[in-house]
């Protein structure tokens, strides 16, 4: 048996457990590449919306310098430039240099008569002298390009050459205050690309800006990071509002994860129960051979002995009167024993196909007692048996159905008898209360194991199948006596201890019985 089942273990493992686990990994990995190119889409749409940020700058910027350049060959340079700066407070100055010799020629707005800035910015050109010669060769290509020299939160300084014949010997450095140009032209720029959905803020070492009136800044939290181009040192960052699409993925794995944990569960009780249920198979398979057995065994036993004492007295060997009687009485015991096996097959199998029927009538339960005791008196005296009959005389009437409750009660005094070693000792008692009567057996025999208390009223079974004790049965006493006894809408009752006895009892309901 144990051979089969594990040849079944393995067989559920190979068909339920094996594709299971594959489709859960499968299931897995696909969920991880799905989350990995949703990540890479959201990351790159953060990078586009970065980058029409670091664009918006630049066409601002490069607007101010194409301005700039038209009023330096206006006549009219000093008052043109002014008004550009008024216009546009982020410009903080804005100075025209001589591209071969490294020197600020004018100076305009507000660098206009700031010695100490003049000075400034000559030294700085003279130490950035390659990006000079750089923006001359972007010149001479004809385009014009803006080069950030320095940037810190107070200002940027960015140098372009122009695209003008006549300015090819000049470049321009223009001055923007970094505070004043991101609070106030790209601020509204930024609230207007970031919606309600994304939170976008403006990293520097010294001053961070967050544009959703939000003080706190989750700098940490803050994933794509991009830095402005016209203003090195500053960065532009990103976050989705609300939820991260970290938290989102976390929150996604973990739900998939439970999901699988729950399929698991699942599916370890469905084979757990399908295991189970092949083991109650294997075993009722087996209960049942031993069944075919056992009552050929029973069969051969009264049928041997009923053909040899009829032999004998059919042969005329029988010489007393008494031993006739003996004989005689011998082969009537052993008919009626083997109409009784006969009688518990057949009725067996009528509970089993569902035709048993009962006939409920007002009976005293003490008068069937009374009756199967009497009668079986003598076979119990023949097999050494002191038993003892107590009474409760005042039990009501109630319906019964005769024949079945004999049957049940006969049931346990059989019992009682195959199932007691020397101690021949057996107690029948009636009484009742609680709306119930009962009649219980009380024998001082081997007694039931607790852990098959419960199983002994299933078919087929048979405490330890021959070792415990070597009492040849069917295994259908007691499931017949329980379907009686459920028919009343009785209970079976057992307090047994091994190597004491057991006492069986049967509970009938006083009220009257619906059917
Ligand atoms: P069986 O034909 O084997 O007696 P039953 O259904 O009547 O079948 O009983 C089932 C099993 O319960 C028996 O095989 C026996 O192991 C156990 N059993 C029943 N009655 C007693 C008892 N009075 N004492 C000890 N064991 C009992």
């Amino acid at each position: 048996m144990n051979n089969r089942l594990r040849r079944i273990g393995i067989i559920l493992i190979v068909v339920l457990v094996v594709p299971a686990l594959l489709f859960i990994s499968f299931e897995l990995t696909s969920l991880n590449s799905n989350e990995k190119v949703i990540e890479k889409i959201y990351e790159s749409q953060l990078d586009a919306i970065l980058f029409s940020v670091n664009q918006y700058s630049q066409d601002i910027m490069e607007s101010w310098a194409g301005k700039i350049e038209e009023d330096i060959t206006s006549g009219n340079a000093e008052a043109n430039i002014k008004k550009i700066t008024d216009e546009n407070n982020s410009i903080d100055g804005v100075l025209i240099g001589d591209a071969a010799n490294y020197k600020i020629l004018n100076a305009y707005g507000k660098a206009s008569g700031d010695n100490y800035r003049i000075n400034f910015m000559d030294s700085l050109i003279k130490n950035n002298k390659s990006i000079v010669g750089r923006l001359v060769g972007y010149q001479q290509s004809g385009f014009r390009k803006l080069e950030p020299v320095k940037a810190d939160s107070s200002e940027a300084i960015l140098f372009f050459t122009f695209n003008n014949d006549k300015l090819h010997d000049k470049f321009c450095i223009l001055l923007v205050n970094s505070e004043i140009f991101i609070e106030k032209v790209l601020a509204p720029k930024i609230k207007s690309v970031s919606g309600n959905e994304f939170l976008i803020y403006i990293l520097s070492v010294s001053k961070n800006y967050s544009f959703d009136n939000d003080p706190v800044i989750p700098v940490d939290k803050i994933r794509t990071r991009k830095a402005m181009w016209l203003l090195p040192g500053f960065n532009l960052g990103i976050l989705l509002q609300g939820e991260t699409i970290d938290s989102m993925v976390k929150q996604r794995a973990i739900t998939n994860l439970a999901l699988i944990v729950i399929l698991i569960i699942v599916l370890l009780f469905g084979i757990y129960i399908v295991f189970k249920n092949v083991r109650r198979e294997i075993e009722i398979s087996q209960m049942k051979s031993d069944f075919v057995s056992n009552v050929s065994h029973e069969l051969r036993t009264p049928l041997s002995m009923i053909s040899m004492f009829a032999e004998t007295l059919e042969m005329g060997r029988v010489r007393t009167e008494e031993k006739k009687q003996e004989y005689y009485g011998i082969i009537s015991q052993e008919t009626a024993r083997l109409s009784r096996i006969v009688n518990s097959i057949l009725n067996f199998s009528r509970i089993e196909a569902g035709k048993r029927n009962y006939n409920f009538v007002d009976t005293f339960l003490n008068d069937i007692v009374e009756n199967v005791f009497s009668s079986y008196k003598v076979h119990l005296a023949q097999n050494g048996f002191e038993a003892i009959l107590d009474k409760d005389d005042s039990i009501p009437v109630q319906k019964l159905d005769e024949e079945a409750v004999s049957e049940a009660f006969m049931n346990l005094l059989d019992n009682a008898v195959k199932y007691s070693k020397e101690n021949k000792k057996l107690l029948v008692r009636t009484g009742f209360g609680n709306g119930l009567s009962f009649v219980e057996v009380k024998d001082y025999g081997i007694g039931i194991p607790k852990e098959d208390q419960n199983k002994i009223y299933e078919k087929f079974f048979r405490v330890g199948s021959g070792l415990v004790h070597n009492v040849k049965g069917t295994g259908l006493g007691l499931s017949i006596v329980k379907h009686i006894v459920e028919a009343h809408k009785g209970i079976v009752e057992l307090e047994s201890e091994p190597g004491k006895g057991s006492l069986f009892r049967l509970k009938f309901p006083l009220r009257k019985n619906k059917n």
